[in-house]
C-alpha cells in the first residue's frame, strides 16, 4: 500500500469540520477521537479558526487556582493552566507560608521592549553608529508614527541604542529601538516600528538592513519579587539550610540550574498561558536573562537567610506580558482569568507572575531538600496513573488511597491495584 502523503493540497481552504474529516480519515480516528479534537469548548469554532491556521479543534488544559497569594499587601487568586500535577498545590502552600512574614513584595523596571535592526555592508561600523545616533530624534518620531494608539496610551519610543558586534560575517551595526509598549506585550508593535525605520537607516548609512525584529531578552522589562519564608513553617533550621544549599548547587552547576529555573517556570508559564500570553516569549526571556545577566547561566532566584534565620528569596526576570494585544483580549477564558486576578496593568501582572515563580521555586527546593520531589509529586500524579492503568472514574479514589498506603506509585503497582479493586467490585 502506498504511504499516505501529508502534502494535502488546499487544506487551509477547508472548513474546520472538513479539515477534521481529512485528519480523521488520514489517522484512522474513531468518531469519539475526532469529536474530542473537534470540541472547541469555550472557544467558538470561528474564533479558533481565526486565531491560528489549519485549525481542526482545540487542546484543552486543566485550569487550577493557586490560593494564598498576597502581593504588596493585596490578595490574589491566581489562575494557572498546566498539565503537570502538584504545581498549583505547591505554589499555594508556599504562598501560605510567605503570608506569615508579610507575603510577596514586588517591583518592575517598566514595560519597555527592544526592537533590533541588523545593518550590514558598511566598511566603517563605528562611523555608521555615530551617524545613526545623530538622527536619534528622527528615528524615534518615525517609530512613534507607526502606532498612534500606543502613543495615546503613553507608550512609544524612549531611546535608540546602537551596538557594533563582531560576527562570523564581519562587523554588524545593530540598532535597538527602545519602545515603551505599556499594557501590550508589544512584539507586533515593535516589529512594525523596526520595519518602518529600517529604510531610513539604509538611507542615512548606505548599508543594507536584513533583520528587523523584537528581542525576547527584554532587559528593560524586568519584574522582581521577594518574600521571607518563616523557618518554623518551612520545617526548621535544617530545612532552611538544605534549601540554601540546594540553591548554591544550582548557582554552581548549569545541569542543576536548568532544572532549578524550569521549576520556576512551572509556575510562571502556567499563569502566562492562563492569561493568553506568549509563553515562548517569556521562557526565552527568562533563560536568556539567566544566561547573560551574570556572565554565565545562573538561577533566576537567590536564596539567603535573614538575621533571624528565616529564608529570604528574591527573583528577577524579564516579563514581557500584556493585557491587550495578541490573544489576551481575544481568548474568552484568558479574559475571565484576568478578571479573577483582578489585575489592572501589565506591570502588575508581571510582578504577580514573578511572585508565583518565587513560591514555586521555594516549594521545589523544600521538597528536594527534605522528602524528595517524588513523594508529593507522585501522590498527586497517582490519579493520572490510576486512570492510565485502566481505572474507571468510580474507583480512582480507592486506587489512589491504596497506592498511598503502599507508598508505591509505579505503573506496575497501579495496574495490579486497579485489577484488584475491579475484581472486588465485580467490574470488567
Ligand atoms: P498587538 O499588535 O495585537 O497589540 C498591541 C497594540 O494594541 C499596540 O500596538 C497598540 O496599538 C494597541 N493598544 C491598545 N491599548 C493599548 C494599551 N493600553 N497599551 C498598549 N497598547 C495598546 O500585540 P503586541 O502586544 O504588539 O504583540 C503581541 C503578539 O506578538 C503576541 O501574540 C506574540 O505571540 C506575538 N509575537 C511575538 C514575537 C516574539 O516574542 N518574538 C514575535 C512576533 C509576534
Amino acid at each position: 500500500m502506498a504511504e499516505k502523503s501529508s502534502n494535502i493540497s488546499g487544506f487551509y481552504k477547508l472548513t474546520v469540520a472538513e479539515r477534521l474529516a481529512v485528519v480523521k480519515e488520514y489517522a484512522g480516528l474513531t468518531d469519539e477521537e475526532a469529536n474530542m479534537v473537534g470540541n472547541t469548548g469555550a472557544l467558538p469554532t470561528d474564533l479558533v479558526d481565526r486565531m491560528i491556521e489549519n485549525v481542526v479543534g482545540t487542546m484543552p488544559l486543566p485550569l487550577g487556582i493557586a490560593t494564598n497569594f498576597q502581593v504588596n499587601g493585596r490578595d490574589y487568586l491566581v489562575p494557572m493552566a498546566i498539565e503537570e500535577p502538584s504545581v498549583v498545590a505547591a505554589a499555594s502552600n508556599l504562598a501560605k507560608i510567605a503570608r506569615k512574614q508579610g507575603g510577596f513584595h514586588t517591583s518592575h523596571s517598566g514595560s519597555v521592549m527592544i526592537g533590533q535592526i541588523q545593518l550590514v555592508g558598511v566598511s566603517d561600523p563605528h562611523g555608521t553608529r555615530a551617524k545613526i545616533l545623530q538622527h536619534k530624534a528622527d528615528i524615534m518620531s518615525r517609530a512613534d508614527a507607526c502606532d498612534p494608539v500606543l502613543v495615546k496610551f503613553g507608550g512609544g519610543a524612549r531611546d535608540v541604542v546602537v551596538r557594533v558586534i563582531e560576527t562570523m560575517s564581519g562587523p554588524m551595526v545593530i540598532t535597538h529601538l527602545i519602545i515603551d509598549t505599556k499594557d501590550a506585550m508589544g512584539a507586533n508593535a515593535v516589529n512594525t516600528m523596526a520595519e518602518a525605520v529600517a529604510p531610513y537607516l539604509e538611507q542615512i548609512t548606505g548599508g543594507r538592513v536584513i533583520l528587523r525584529i523584537i528581542s525576547n531578552l527584554a532587559t528593560y522589562r524586568l519584574a522582581r519579587a521577594w518574600a521571607v519564608f518563616d523557618k518554623e513553617e518551612l520545617g526548621g533550621d535544617e530545612v532552611v539550610d538544605g534549601m540554601v544549599k540546594a540553591y548554591h548547587f544550582a548557582a554552581a552547576d548549569p545541569f542543576r540550574c536548568a532544572t532549578h529555573n524550569k521549576g520556576i517556570m512551572n509556575g510562571i508559564s502556567a499563569v502566562v498561558i492562563a492569561t493568553g500570553n506568549d509563553f515562548r516569549a517569556v521562557e526565552a526571556g527568562a533563560h536568556s536573562y539567566a544566561a547573560t545577566s551574570e556572565g554565565s547561566y545562573k538561577p533566576l532566584t537567590k536564596w539567603e537567610r535573614t538575621k533571624e534565620g528565616h529564608l529570604i528569596g528574591s527573583i528577577e526576570l524579564p516579563m514581557a506580558v500584556g493585557l491587550v494585544g495578541g490573544a489576551t483580549k481575544v481568548h474568552p477564558t484568558a479574559r475571565v482569568n484576568v478578571k479573577i486576578l483582578g489585575i489592572k496593568g501589565a506591570n502588575e501582572l508581571g510582578e504577580v507572575m514573578a511572585a508565583v515563580g518565587l513560591a514555586q521555586n521555594a516549594a521545589a527546593l523544600r521538597a528536594l531538600a527534605t522528602e524528595g520531589i517524588q513523594k508529593g509529586h507522585m501522590r498527586l500524579h497517582a490519579r493520572n496513573m490510576a486512570a492510565q492503568a485502566g481505572a474507571p472514574v468510580e474507583i480512582v479514589d480507592e486506587v489512589v488511597r491504596r497506592l498511598t498506603e503502599l507508598k508505591k506509585f509505579d505503573f506496575g503497582t497501579a495496574e495490579t491495584v486497579v485489577q484488584q479493586v475491579k475484581k472486588e467490585r465485580g467490574l470488567k
